[in-house]
C-alpha cells in the first residue's frame, strides 16, 4: 500500500490553508525524505501568504524545517562538515538548492545568488515529489542542497530558525566586518535583528544598540545582547540619531545594520556612523524600497555600504556552532513562543501576522 502524509495547502493569497494528502515515494539515490518535527513561519511566509509576493500556488510554504531523516538515498552518506548521516538522525538544511552550472558559485563564491536557484516551499504541490515544504508531515531534501545534522543538545525551537534567520544573520555580521571593540546599531529587533544583537556581541562588540517601536522587544533585545535600546516612536529622527551618536564616541557608530524593512532607516542609520562606518542593509526585501541619500555624504565620510540578501552554505554550519556555543548566554528557545498542530495551522499564521507571537512553530 502505497503511504502518504499530509500537507497544509496553500491554494491562494489570503484564502484557509486545506490539510490535503499526498503519496510519499521513496527517496531517490541523491534524497532524503525526511519527517518534519517542526517548522516555523517566517516573516517571507507571511509575505507569500498575503499575496505581497509571488508564490506558486497550490503549494506548500514553510522553508524553517527541522525533521528526522526517514529514507537516505544511496548516494548520501555524510552532511555538510562530514559526519555521517543515517535514518533517524535530526537534520536540518539549506533553505535553497541549486542543480547545474553556476558562474557565481564557482568563481564568485556565491552559490546563493546561482541561476535557477529554487527554494524550499516555492513549488507547486501537483508535481513530483509533492513535499518541498515545511508545513507538511514530510519533506524531500533535493540534491545541491546543503544538509547538517543536528546535536542532541540544541532544541527542535533552536534548531528551526537555523537556516533562515540565523544564518542569514551571520551572513550579515560577516559582511559588516563586526569585531571587538566595534559599536553595533541594529535597526529593527524582530527575529533577525535579536539574532543580530546576539551574534555582534558574540563577535566581541563592545557596545550593542536596538532600535525598534515596540516595547516588549526593547526588552528582549537587552536579554539577546543589547546593551543599550531605543524606543524610535518616542523621539524625532534627528533626535535618535544624535543620542546613539552620543552613546557611539567619540563619532558614532562603527556599524549599523537594517533589519527593519523601512527603507527611510537607511539615511538614519548612516547618519549614526563614524567617518569610516559600515552600512548593511537585509531587511528591505520588498521591491520599491527607495530612499535618498546624498552621495557627498557617503564619499566624504568614506561610508561602505552593502546588501545582503540569503546566505552561504558555511554559514548555516557557523549558526548551528553560533547557537550551540551561546545557548546558556541568550534565551534562544524562547525565540519560538507558540507552537500549533498543522490542522491549526491558520490560527498560527493570523497570530504570526499580527505579530502578538514572535515565531510560530507549527508541530505536524
Ligand atoms: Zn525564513
Amino acid at each position: 500500500m502505497t503511504r502518504t502524509g499530509r500537507a497544509a495547502v496553500y491554494d491562494a493569497p489570503n484564502t484557509p490553508f486545506v490539510i490535503r494528502r499526498y503519496p510519499v515515494r521513496d527517496a531517490g539515490p541523491d534524497e532524503v525524505l525526511v519527517r518534519i518535527t517542526m517548522s516555523t513561519i517566517c516573516r517571507s511566509d507571511i509575505h507569500s501568504y498575503q499575496g505581497h509576493r509571488a508564490n506558486p500556488c497550490p503549494g506548500i510554504l514553510g522553508h524553517e524545517i527541522v525533521g528526522v531523516i526517514d529514507q537516505l538515498g544511496a548516494n548520501i552518506t555524510h552532511d555538510m562538515r562530514g559526519d555521517p548521516l543515517a535514518a533517524g538522525d535530526r537534520v536540518t538544511w539549506t533553505m535553497f538548492f541549486q542543480h547545474g552550472p553556476s558562474h557565481y558559485r564557482d568563481i564568485h563564491d556565491m552559490p546563493q545568488k546561482s541561476p535557477g536557484l529554487r527554494k524550499y516551499g516555492h513549488d507547486l504541490v501537483a508535481d513530483d515529489p509533492h513535499f518541498l515544504g515545511g508545513f507538511a508531515d514530510y519533506c524531500y531534501i533535493l540534491p545541491g542542497t546543503g544538509i547538517l545534522k543536528l546535536p542532541d543538545a540544541i532544541t527542535d525551537a533552536e534548531a528551526a530558525p537555523l537556516n533562515c534567520g540565523v544564518a542569514t544573520m551571520i551572513s550579515v555580521a560577516q559582511a559588516a566586518g563586526i569585531g571587538i571593540g566595534d559599536t553595533v546599531v541594529v535597526q529593527g529587533l524582530g527575529l533577525l535583528g535579536l539574532y543580530g544583537c546576539a551574534i555582534a556581541k558574540a563577535r566581541g562588540a563592545r557596545r550593542v544598540i536596538g532600535l525598534d517601536a515596540v516595547a516588549g522587544r526593547l526588552d528582549l533585545a537587552a536579554r539577546f545582547g543589547a546593551d543599550l535600546t531605543f524606543d524610535i516612536g518616542a523621539t524625532s529622527t534627528d533626535e535618535l540619531i544624535a543620542a546613539v551618536r552620543a552613546a557611539c564616541p567619540p563619532d558614532g557608530a562603527d556599524v549599523a545594520i537594517e533589519v527593519c524593512g523601512y527603507p527611510d532607516a537607511v539615511p538614519a542609520g548612516i547618519a549614526m556612523l563614524r567617518t569610516g562606518g559600515r552600512y548593511v542593509i537585509a531587511g528591505l526585501v520588498n521591491p520599491g524600497s527607495a530612499f535618498t541619500l546624498d552621495g557627498n555624504d557617503i564619499l566624504r565620510r568614506w561610508i561602505t555600504l552593502k546588501g545582503v540578501h540569503n546566505y552561504h552554505p558555511r554559514h548555516l554550519i557557523q549558526a548551528l556552532d553560533f547557537v550551540i556555543g551561546n545557548r546558556e548566554r541568550f534565551p534562544f528557545a524562547e525565540m519560538v513562543d507558540s507552537t500549533f498542530p498543522l490542522d491549526r495551522i491558520d490560527e498560527a499564521f493570523t497570530r504570526a501576522a499580527d505579530r502578538s507571537v514572535l515565531r510560530a512553530a507549527i508541530v505536524p
